[in-house]
Formats: C-alpha cells, sequence, structure tokens
C-alpha cells in the first residue's frame, strides 16, 4: 500500500503533502485504520486527538 500518513494529526494522506496541516512530514509505516465521521463525542478520537472527519491511522511508529 502506497498511502502515508501524516507524523502530525495522524490522517491518511494521498499525495506528498497533508490536507489538514499542509506538513509533508509523511510516513509510509503506520497501522490500523480508523474511519472518522462525527469526532465530536467520540472517545476513540480524544484519545488520539481527531478533530476533523477523515481516515486516519491509529498506529504511527
Ligand atoms: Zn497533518
Amino acid at each position: 500500500m502506497a498511502q502515508k500518513a501524516c507524523r502530525n494529526c495522524r490522517i491518511i494522506v494521498e499525495g506528498e503533502k497533508c490536507p489538514l496541516c499542509q506538513s509533508e512530514d509523511l510516513t509510509k509505516t503506520w497501522e490500523g485504520l480508523i474511519m472518522v465521521v462525527n469526532p465530536e463525542g467520540s472517545e476513540v478520537c480524544q484519545a488520539i486527538s481527531v478533530t476533523t472527519p477523515g481516515v486516519y491511522a491509529l498506529k504511527i511508529k
């Protein structure tokens, strides 16, 4: 899989730049996907500091 995750905000990035924080600090070494539809009130989202809907990596190495 060629998809990368942003080290800063964990979102899965297609391309070379994070659409959320504009960071180019991406990694291919991540594990677990979580799809966030409604971040508010989700304990998982609070645990991984997600505030914007999207697809995120659970673990970043
Ligand atoms: Zn980012």
